[in-house]
């Protein structure tokens, strides 16, 4: 049976955390190097529920893509909602590891699996790394349909390619127009839109679409949007890196056992449908 520091070495090769953003906080959060491992379970979230999950599935080792702490903590009190996460870790001899901005740029990375989650034929990164020579890693993907399809048959196809979430999916554009070369971008990725101009895209499809930017997008170029919650864009890539970790398993003989957490732990929980446009009427006040 493989120890810890077995698998962290693994999972360090397959995402290695020098490709991390300088702001991140990757790799191993808690745990202790010398356990053994068994079973693994992928989330997106470090919360509660998936660590609860974890105790149930009798697992070792919990893999996230979201960190549980991005900055210095004073305190994991079991009465704050992270300090309970890392007691229940601890206390189950649990480890935690993240695979954040690394997993992002790796190749296959994260917004290689959202493209594959929705038809894509990955053409190349939408941000290249500078420091990769291949030109393969970077943020963000630019992919192809098979054929153009309008987007609002895009849509559904992003909608159902995607696990459910309330709030769905949402489009910006003619819902006739013809798409074919797509930009994706798992997790929030409205900083990118100068790179999705200039990959010459007739859709993008992210998360977290704040209203001036994604309106001044729409303004400057006929590039239609297309917005899924931010867990749903990332959940993808837990196969991937399951399925990474479990040929490295094979390759061993280590016999691990994965899981990938079904918890939705997107924030949103229900959708109201609106029902009313705004008036035309003129007033006057005489
Ligand atoms: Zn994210």
């Amino acid at each position: 049976m493989p120890k810890l520091s077995d698998v962290r070495r693994a999972l360090d090769e397959l995402y290695p955390p020098a490709w991390a953003e300088s702001w991140d906080a990757v790799g191993l959060v808690c745990g202790d190097p010398e356990d053994e491992v068994s079973r693994v379970l992928f989330a997106v979230d470090p919360l509660q529920a998936v660590v609860d999950e974890a105790v149930a599935f009798g697992a070792q080792l919990v893999v996230t893509h979201h960190p549980l702490y991005l900055r210095g903590t004073t305190t994991v009190a079991a009465d704050t909602f992270k300090g309970k996460v890392v007691h229940t870790l601890v206390r189950h001899g649990i480890g935690l590891m993240v695979a954040h901005t690394n997993a992002d740029v790796a190749d296959p990375g994260v917004s290689d699996a959202l493209a594959e989650a929705v038809g894509l034929r990955v053409t190349g990164p939408l941000v290249p790394d500078p420091t990769d020579p291949t030109g393969r890693r970077g943020t963000g993907r630019i992919g192809e349909l098979p054929a153009p399809e309008p987007l609002a048959a895009f849509a559904a196809r992003v909608a159902a390619g995607l696990p459910a979430t309330a709030q769905g999916v949402r489009a910006a554009g003619d819902p006739d127009r013809p798409v074919r070369r797509v930009a994706v971008c798992g997790g929030s990725g409205d900083s990118f839109f100068a790179e999705v101009r200039a990959a010459g895209v007739d859709a993008y499809v992210t998360a977290d679409l704040r209203h001036h930017p994604a309106s001044e997008a729409r303004e400057n170029a006929d590039i239609a949007l297309v917005d899924a919650a931010h867990w749903a864009t990332e959940w993808p890539w837990l196969r991937s890196a399951e399925s990474a970790l479990l040929a490295v398993s094979e390759k061993h003989g280590w016999g691990l056992g994965t899981r990938v957490s079904t918890h939705v732990t997107d924030p949103w929980t229900a959708h109201a449908p609106m029902t009313f446009a705004p008036t035309t009427a003129s007033r006057s006040s005489n």
